[in-house]
């Protein structure tokens, strides 16, 4: 499982990017991070991946102690950084230079294992047809969906995604979560999706946490996470109560 342990972020002396946030999410579960721009959820990502470390409180996978990046998790951002001249097959590949403890990534030879599990990868995100497309010639979901193959060709326990879909349009947003949500469950992979769409967060999302100013406002399962709820996260106080 996943432990986040009393997390506190103060960046340059005095911005509280996470106050004090603690949760635990046990194996394989997928869960969704909602929250207005400027409440944590790309620092608790970085925090999460190891890019950061915490001002206070400690985060573990199983029994470690998280202290910088590691092979077992993996990122997916909003902008897909493939290389565009590639194709959607060594895009895929490149996710094992994150696996292997490579010096010199320019020079690395690719082993029989890191090849089939390319495969496996872009066969999870239903690519596999599309691989020996360049990346620059496919749509901006499956540009991303190969984001993803990459991710897992790492072969991760933990996948973070930060606002995954944010630049897609409905369709193909939905599209990317539901190979993302069978990645996640064909490799029982915990995951944690941040993103803004409340209608995608609920079609997909088994777990939900919600953050405010730093804090979790909200921790909890689909049929917890009333409108009211929503307007919490977003906006302070539900309208009633204002
Ligand atoms: P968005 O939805 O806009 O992506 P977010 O929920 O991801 O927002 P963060 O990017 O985690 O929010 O930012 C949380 C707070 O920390 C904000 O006040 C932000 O200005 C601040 N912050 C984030 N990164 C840094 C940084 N590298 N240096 C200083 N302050 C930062
Ligand atoms: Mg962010």
């Amino acid at each position: 499982s996943l432990t986040v342990s009393d997390i506190t972020k103060v960046y340059g002396g005095e911005t509280v990017a996470l106050d004090d946030v603690s949760f635990e999410i046990p194996d394989g579960e997928f869960v969704v991070l909602l929250g207005p721009s400027g409440a944590g959820k790309s620092t608790l990502l970085r925090l999460l991946n190891g890019l950061e470390r915490p001002t206070e409180g400690e985060i573990r996978i199983g029994d470690d102690r998280v202290s910088g990046t590691r092979s077992d998790v993996a990122m997916v951002f909003q902008m897909h950084y493939l290389v565009e001249s590639m194709s959607a097959y060594r895009n895929a590949l490149t996710g094992a230079l994150n696996r292997t403890d490579t010096v010199d990534s320019v020079f690395t030879r690719y082993d029989e294992d890191d090849k089939e599990m390319a495969l496996r990868s872009l066969e999870t995100v239903g690519l596999l047809e599309e691989a020996n497309q360049r990346a620059d010639s496919m749509s901006g979901g499956q540009q991303q969906r190969v984001g993803i193959a990459r991710a897992l060709t790492q072969d991760p326990q933990l996948l973070l995604a930060d606002e995954p879909v944010a630049s897609l349009d409905p369709k193909a947003a939905q599209d990317v979560m539901h190979y993302m949500k069978r990645a996640a469950a064909e490799r029982n992979l915990t995951s944690i999706v941040s993103l803004h769409q409340v209608n995608i967060a609920r079609e997909f999302g088994e777990r939900f946490i919600g953050l405010r100013d730093g804090n979790v406002v909200f921790d909890g399962g689909k049929d917890d996470l009333t409108m009211e709820d929503v307007d919490r996260i977003y906006y302070g106080e539900s309208p009633e109560n204002s």
